[in-house]
């Protein structure tokens, strides 16, 4: 099965297609579709974000379509930068900007306090555009007065894993292999309810 990954993230890209490997999906990126169009990103759900972006780029390409809506949310933050977190600081995409202003907002909070977790939103669209299904991923973190890790993709270098019972636990999500990040970061959760889900589908087919 070949699925167009409608993201133009090249580090979300990576996760995917190696979350992928192994599973018979032959992952496509834009520029093997000759590209897709920018979407705006103006619903007010990163589930409902994914799904405009799938649903798009399916359409266009005619190919079975993955895309992602992902973001971090803090708890003291009521829950910010949320579905805003790719342009927190204003620029989009600009993660020391995010970076920046993510530190600033939480100047003078301590320890747990500190609290917050990714979310993922993964849609999933059949090549006539239409949606096939949606699934979700979360993981549990603080966010770090100091960046560690040198893996950086958006708030990594900030986020540490603080979920009791893993390999994982107390370390940044930087400082993980990407093998690591998947087992247990929003995205890789998010990608093994759509591989089960995939799996089940071909499996009654
Ligand atoms: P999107 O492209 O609108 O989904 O933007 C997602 C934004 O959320 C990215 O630009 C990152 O700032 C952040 N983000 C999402 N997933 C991750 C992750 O796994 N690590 C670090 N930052 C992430």
């Amino acid at each position: 099965m070949e699925l167009l990954i409608a993201s133009g993230n090249p580090k979300k890209l990576v996760e995917i297609e190696l979350f992928l490997s192994g599973t018979g999906v032959e992952v496509l990126s834009p520029a093997d579709v000759g590209g897709i169009e920018d979407v705006v990103e103006d619903r007010p759900t990163f589930e409902a974000n994914a799904v405009k972006k799938a649903c798009a780029a399916a359409a266009a390409a005619g190919k079975w379509t993955l895309a992602d809506d992902s973001g971090l949310e803090v708890d003291h933050l009521k829950g910010a930068p949320g579905i805003h977190s790719a342009r927190y600081s204003g620029t989009h995409g600009d993660d020391a900007a995010n970076n920046q202003r993510l530190l600033m907002e939480l100047q003078g909070v301590k320890g747990a306090e500190r609290s917050a977790r990714f979310f993922c939103a993964l849609a999933l669209a059949r090549p006539d555009g239409e949606l096939e299904a949606t699934f979700e991923g979360s993981v549990y973190g603080q966010i770090l007065e100091e960046r560690v890790g040198t893996n950086d993709f958006g708030y990594d270098p900030f986020f540490l894993f603080t979920e009791e019972g893993h390999q994982q636990t107390g370390r940044g999500f930087a400082e993980l292999e990407p093998k690591e990040k998947s087992e247990v970061s929003h995205r890789g959760r998010a990608l093994t309810a759509l591989r089960e889900y995939l799996m089940a589908t071909t499996q009654k087919a």
